[in-house]
């Protein structure tokens, strides 16, 4: 199956290969931690208490979609490609992922699914360093200034 194509970005044609079913599981402990370490954090950002004690969506940066969002998740790509000053506004660190040309380059060492989100990216290192694979230094130190999640010793 022939992934999303981004037309003026870093990324050409990919042909999904089904993953070993061990990395997917890995890839989704990696969500779950990386939630684990920083979900409630950027929530509270996100969000603030009215005085009915409502939560309610500021407006300014989504700091959770910031990092959890992605090209290929609803309504992303579309912003991106419509309206990319508006998402940089919304999804600042997201859109500096998606736009830097470095970043880009070092995630895709990981995979094409790295380059299209933040949380992925996390995913997709976490699920190579639990399958005990090394992984080049550029991609650990953009891995750690993201904040990933180390595995337990
Ligand atoms: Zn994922």
């Amino acid at each position: 199956m022939a992934a999303e194509v981004r037309e003026k970005g870093f990324w050409t044609k990919y042909d999904m290969k089904l993953q070993n079913p061990e990395k997917t599981i890995y890839h989704e402990m990696g969500h779950l931690q990386d939630y684990a370490k920083n979900l409630k954090e950027l929530d509270v950002k996100t969000r603030k208490i009215t005085k009915a004690g409502k939560k309610h969506r500021i407006k300014g940066v989504d700091h959770v979609s910031n990092r959890w969002g992605g090209l290929t998740y609803d309504g992303f790509k579309d912003l991106f490609d419509k309206n990319p000053k508006e998402f940089q506004k919304r999804f600042p660190d997201l859109y500096e992922f998606l736009t830097n040309q470095t970043t880009q380059q070092t995630a895709g060492k990981v995979s094409w699914y790295a380059q299209t989100s933040i949380g992925e990216f996390i995913a997709d290192v976490y699920a190579e360093l639990v399958s005990g694979a090394k992984l080049p230094d550029d991609v650990m130190a953009l891995y750690k200034k993201c904040n990933g999640p180390m595995l337990a010793a």
